[in-house]
């Protein structure tokens, strides 16, 4: 996984990038490789890689700058739906060494069938309704 305190990325974005929405204690910006147009990285200021080792203000911060950059993905892309998610690990896919929401807006026929949505980090067990 890349990205300890001194050449972390995402610590740049925070020092040095304009941002999308800020608050005291994270900040969002756009996804640099986004799934969909619109994608959006939620992060918190400090660097901290694992998302359960925020602390609980931390969370709440990063959880209300998700809620405000919806409105702007709204109004900007007016999507049909959402996925929301945050790799915890290298074991769940974690490449970037500092906390990140991922907001990624969906839209209607995107892929051929997106059923389960986020299930899909396990391919084999995701369609649980053929079963
Ligand atoms: P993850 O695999 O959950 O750690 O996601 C890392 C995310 O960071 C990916 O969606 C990348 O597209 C994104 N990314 C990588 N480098 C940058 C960058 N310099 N600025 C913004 N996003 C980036
Ligand atoms: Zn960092």
């Amino acid at each position: 996984m890349s990205g300890d305190l001194a050449t972390c990325i995402f610590c740049e974005r925070v020092r040095s990038d304009p941002v999308l929405v800020r608050n005291e204690l994270a900040v969002a910006f756009g996804d640099a490789y986004p799934v969909n147009p619109g994608h959006i990285l939620v992060v918190p200021r400090r660097h901290v890689l694992d998302y359960f080792a925020l602390t609980e203000t931390e969370q709440a911060a990063v959880w209300q700058l998700v809620n405000q950059v919806r409105h702007v993905i709204d109004v900007e892309f007016r999507p049909d739906g959402y996925n929301i998610g945050v790799n915890v690990g290298a074991a769940a896919g974690q490449t970037v060494g500092h906390v990140h929401v991922h907001v990624i807006p969906r839209f209607k026929d995107d892929v051929v069938d997106p059923r389960g949505g986020v299930r899909w980090v396990v391919p084999s067990r995701a369609c649980y309704w053929a079963s």
